[in-house]
């Protein structure tokens, strides 16, 4: 079996000012002096991006990433921040399609697809999010949502595009509802994702894919969800806003 290295990940949303992420990435720093446990990465506003880029220097093990981009190089498009931009402000990572970007931005499979290619064009992992509602998890129809999801933005994807990703199971219902997954219903889900991957690109990719699980992650329930086979790390929201929640999160790992 493949040893994949564990990622977690924080997603800051749209939360912390400059100052409020500067104090919690001193305390995170602090906390983690000598931590080797996993890969982490954290993921705060665009404007907090340049300050916590500067902390990160002396804690190789932390990275940076962002929590969207813009497909295009450049130009006309208000609002927008291009990979190159990100790549500058010291990003490794960036979160693509995030349900709350599908949801209330409209972002659709071929945006996305668009938004991968010029992340890992620009030399930025892209954290590639899927996940179904509830009522396709209560009706049996999200093997399919989930199927779907992958065919319709990964298909034909060239390898090395492929191998950038980490992909993010994010089961909507779960998002900030403190409802997660069972660990048993993550480890099924993630097993589907990495089965279609291999249907789609070969056992080779599919073997070395990190898929993390996101959705209402504690420190109380991490443990149990990084214990299933083919959970490969963390995507968390609301408990990343903590030092000592994060922390105690990323302890978890073993
Ligand atoms: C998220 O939005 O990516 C997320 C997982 O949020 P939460 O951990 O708060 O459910």
């Amino acid at each position: 079996m493949t040893a994949r290295t564990k990622i977690v990940a924080g997603n800051w949303k749209m939360n912390k000012t400059v100052a409020e992420a500067v104090s919690l990435v001193e305390e995170l720093t602090k906390e983690l002096a000598g931590f080797s446990g996993c890969e982490v990465i954290l993921c705060p506003p665009f404007t907090a991006l340049t300050s916590v880029a500067k902390l990160l220097h002396s804690s190789p093990r932390i990275q940076l990433g962002a929590q969207n981009l813009h497909p295009a190089l450049q130009g006309a498009f208000t609002g927008e921040i291009s990979a190159a931009m990100l790549r500058e402000a010291g990003c490794r990572f960036v979160i693509v399609g995030h349900s709350e970007r599908r949801r209330y931005f409209g972002e659709t499979d071929a945006f996305l697809r668009e938004k991968l290619l010029a992340a890992v064009a620009a030399g930025l992992r892209p954290i590639f999010c899927v996940g179904e509602e509830l009522p396709d998890r209560e009706s049996g129809r999200w093997p399919a949502h989930l199927r779907s999801q992958i065919q319709g933005v990964l298909h034909g994807l060239p390898v090395d595009v492929l191998s950038a990703i980490v992909l993010a199971y994010e089961p909507i219902w779960a998002i900030g509802t403190g409802r997660n997954a069972r660990p048993e219903q993550a480890q099924e889900a993630h097993a589907l994702l990495r089965k279609e991957i291999e249907r789609l690109h070969g056992t080779a990719v599919a073997a070395r894919m990190c898929i993390q699980y996101g959705g209402s992650v504690t420190p109380q329930n991490a443990r149990e969800l990084l214990s299933q086979p083919d959970v490969d790390g963390l995507l968390v929201g609301g408990a990343s806003l903590n030092a000592r929640s994060f922390t105690s999160i990323l302890l978890s790992v073993q």
